[in-house]
């Protein structure tokens, strides 16, 4: 029987990678329009390059995009600049849960299972999408890179997530948590669902913890996987899971 589902953040509640793209157009747009000399083709393809290399999660996007350009004193921050305020301003408007995730997660809370989040997201970049996507009021636990400082398929956050299904108290961490009800359960690995997009990451990881797993196949370009016990296609299917 599932008592807890453990989630994934980025492209499994959220449609990160469209939030990526949608917001990268907007920064290319902005930086040819103050001159830098390069089609928007071109500078999105460099920013997507810059993730690539870098992780999807650097900070200086812009100004390695910026910087193999000879442009006048000045006329490189302009263009960064411009492209940064560009990114801002599109990002409140586009990162979305995807469809069906809010009111299937109220109905699951209903049911009595746990929720939790297990990301690889910085813990502040975490709460800013979760609470832009609406979803800050829905999850039992927020676990992020910062609370074991080791990425998935690591068994840390997955071991602390167990931990704080069973509401042991961790020392030494800090657990973005809220809504603390008190909720006791006493949760073994292999009544835990994790959801996640990232076969090697997600699948794996929890696997080796000893949860049952889902691959989100609505999400990244990540399109099978053998070792998933369920493959979901839509989020609500989560449903017909828990059962
Ligand atoms: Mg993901």
């Amino acid at each position: 029987m599932i008592k807890a589902i453990l989630f994934d953040l980025d492209n499994t509640l959220l449609d990160f990678m469209q939030f990526k793209k949608e917001t990268a157009k907007s920064a290319a747009k902005a930086m040819v329009e103050q001159g830098i000399p390069a089609t928007e083709k071109e500078i999105y393809g460099k920013i997507f390059s810059v993730y690539q290399e870098k992780g999807i999660e650097y900070q200086k996007t812009f100004y390695e995009v910026v910087a193999p350009y000879s442009l006048e004193p000045g006329q490189a921050e302009r263009i960064q600049q411009a492209g940064i305020i560009a990114y801002l301003k599109r990002k409140f408007e586009v990162l979305k849960p995807y469809p069906e995730v809010k009111p299937t997660l109220e109905k699951l809370r209903k049911k009595g299972l746990k929720l939790g989040i297990v990301t690889d997201a910085p813990r502040n970049k975490a709460w800013q999408r979760l609470i832009m996507a609406g979803l800050e009021n829905e999850f039992d636990f927020v676990i992020t890179y910062n609370d074991t400082m080791e990425f998935k398929p690591h068994p840390s956050p997955f071991k602390l997530a167990l931990a704080r299904l069973n509401d042991n108290a961790v020392s030494g961490s800090e657990v973005s948590g809220f809504g603390t009800q008190n909720r006791k359960l006493e949760t073994e690995p292999d009544e835990v669902l994790f959801v996640g997009d990232h076969p090697g990451k997600d699948v794996k990881g929890a696997k080796a913890m000893g949860m049952k797993t889902a691959l989100a196949q609505y999400g990244q370009h990540f399109r099978t996987n053998d070792e998933a016990d369920y493959v979901i296609k839509k989020f609500e299917e989560l449903l017909e899971l828990a059962k």
